[in-house]
């Protein structure tokens, strides 16, 4: 059984050999100590999306979203309770639509905020529109096999 995996920097790309029973413990980076499992939502970009969310060792809830839509914004402070609550097993990723549109079109992005979650490369579970955090969480646990 292979206990490690790899992480690779979103700071400076270095990879990481990580415990698996250490990746809730804030683990950073060996070459420039920036935190590999950060604790809070990160943006992705058409260009970092494969690194990012699809070669991700833990799964990834992608938020798909753009600064003018107003329930997105509302989703903003739930995400951030998200990523903090389940730090070490779930990556929160913050996609701009406007900006990303190769990535929006290519999972079919036609309304947001539109939540998806990755297992590697694989979508497990979908959410469309802004939902209440219990009901995100839910759904996370349910999708990842947690409950
Ligand atoms: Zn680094």
């Amino acid at each position: 059984m292979n206990d490690t995996i790899e992480v690779s920097c979103m700071h400076c790309g270095q990879r990481n050999r990580l415990m698996r029973e250490r990746m809730g413990d804030d683990p950073r980076c060996g070459r420039c100590k920036h935190k590999l499992l950060p604790g809070e939502p990160v943006e992705a970009t058409d260009a970092t999306f494969a690194d990012r969310v699809e070669a991700s060792p833990v799964p990834v809830l992608v938020d798909f979203w753009a600064p003018w839509c107003s329930p997105c914004r509302a989703m903003g402070p739930v995400l951030e309770q998200v990523a903090q609550a389940y730090r070490g097993r779930l990556k929160v990723v913050k996609l701009n639509v406007d900006d990303n549109p190769t990535t929006a079109r290519r999972f079919g992005i036609q309304a947001i905020p539109a939540l998806k979650l990755f297992r590697g490369a694989k979508v497990v579970d979908a959410i469309d529109g802004a939902v209440p955090q219990r009901v995100l969480e839910s759904r996370i646990e349910r999708a990842l096999g947690y409950s």
